[in-house]
């Protein structure tokens, strides 16, 4: 199983360093990984001028899965557009036709305090959301800024087509086999026309999985159940602009951007694993970041791409220890727990595996 590592920037480099002790761990007790680092982002503009350099697209496209660390940083941010770090990661989700974004939010007890809702609400909260990635309004055609009857207007177009809707409504129906069993299709059918076929398309696929009760939420109740009752979910399945809203609202349940994984998938369940925070500039260098997102991140490429259920949970398994441990990164540090540093927190989450 290849891997391509691409630390990128800012803390990018310390947190995937953790995570690729992880791997080497799984490495030595009999997976047969092979891994191979490139750069990436700002360190990709940095050493030939291109965030998204040809060689590490190159090994993204030849490797099973792409483990990412975050891109970015003040230094870039007076680079031409298609020179700035962003546009690698944008680039390469497109060249690899990553279409289905998956977006965990779990709360693991030890952590509750650290979310805006009461604990009792959050706590256990696993959910996971499948947003589409590469259409719907986004993207629709026509779409711009005109002049009718002397005034401008503005437009855009939501659009899909059925089989786009099919192929992300099987990652779903995959993905929720694999866990509760349990799929909200998401849409707002009640007004627009492209989620009543959305809709329509979502339960013609649902017969290829009888096993997974489905259930229709419009996307304004759906916002409203994620903060009223979250653990009532288990798959949300639902369109870019949806899934983009309701998947950062369903991350800030959980309270701390350095615990959540995330991954984009294709058609073959090929994928990019990346936390779903940012090169956190601020922190970058001083070793103080929270690897664990990166780290789950390798959990999810286990289940998701690599097959590897058995590995994918010893990996969670040994994260709970460290907390239940009381370990702590500084951003999710509160009274009585023991803060460690980005490397002892790897360290650890080794010991525990
Ligand atoms: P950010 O996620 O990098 O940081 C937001 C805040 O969260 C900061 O205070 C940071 O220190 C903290 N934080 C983030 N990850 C953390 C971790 N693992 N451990 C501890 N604390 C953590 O977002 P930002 O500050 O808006 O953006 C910084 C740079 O990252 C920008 O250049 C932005 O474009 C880029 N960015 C990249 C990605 C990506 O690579 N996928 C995503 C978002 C932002």
């Amino acid at each position: 199983m290849k891997i391509a590592v691409l630390p990128g920037d800012g803390i990018g480099p310390e947190i995937v360093a953790q995570a690729v002790k992880v791997l080497k761990v799984l490495a030595s007790d009999g997976l047969k990984l092979e891994l191979q680092e490139a750069p990436i982002g700002g360190a990709g503009f940095d050493a030939v001028g291109d965030p998204l350099p040809e060689a590490t697209l190159a090994l993204a496209k030849a490797s099973d899965a792409v483990l990412l660390g975050a891109v970015g940083g003040p230094q870039y941010d007076s680079l031409p557009r298609d020179k700035r770090p962003e546009r690698g990661l944008l680039r390469i989700r497109k060249e690899m036709n990553l279409f289905a974004n998956l977006r965990p939010a779990l709360l693991y007890p030890e952590l509750a305090s650290a979310s805006t809702l009461r604990p009792e609400v959050v706590a256990g909260l696993d959910i996971m959301i499948v947003r589409e990635l590469t259409g719907d309004v986004y993207f629709g055609q026509p779409r711009g800024i005109e002049t009718r009857n002397g005034e401008r207007v503005g437009f855009n177009t939501m659009l899909y087509a059925e089989s786009e809707v099919r192929r992300v409504a099987h990652v779903a129906f995959g993905i929720a086999m694999k866990r509760g069993k349990k799929l909200c299709s998401v849409e707002k059918a009640n007004v627009l026309e492209c989620s009543e076929l959305w809709k329509e398309v979502v339960i013609e696929v649902a017969k290829e999985y009888p096993e997974v009760a489905l259930s229709h939420m419009y996307v304004d109740n759906a916002a409203m159940q994620l903060v009223r009752n979250p653990k009532q979910f288990d798959v949300i399945v639902t369109g870019n602009i949806f899934g983009d809203i309701l998947s950062d609202e369903a991350s800030m349940l959980t309270g701390s951007i350095g615990m959540l994984a995330s991954a984009s998938l294709d058609a073959n369940n090929k994928g990019l694993y990346e936390p779903i925070h940012g090169s956190a500039p601020d922190i970058a260098g001083k070793n103080v970041a929270n690897p664990l997102a990166t780290i789950l991140s390798v959990a999810m490429m286990m289940r998701y791409t690599l097959n590897q259920e058995a590995s994918a949970q010893r990996i969670e398994a040994a994260v709970k220890k460290v907390l239940a441990q009381g370990l702590r990164t500084a951003d999710i540090y509160t009274d009585g727990t023991k803060k460690v540093s980005c490397s002892a927190m790897g360290d650890a989450v080794v010991a525990a595996l």
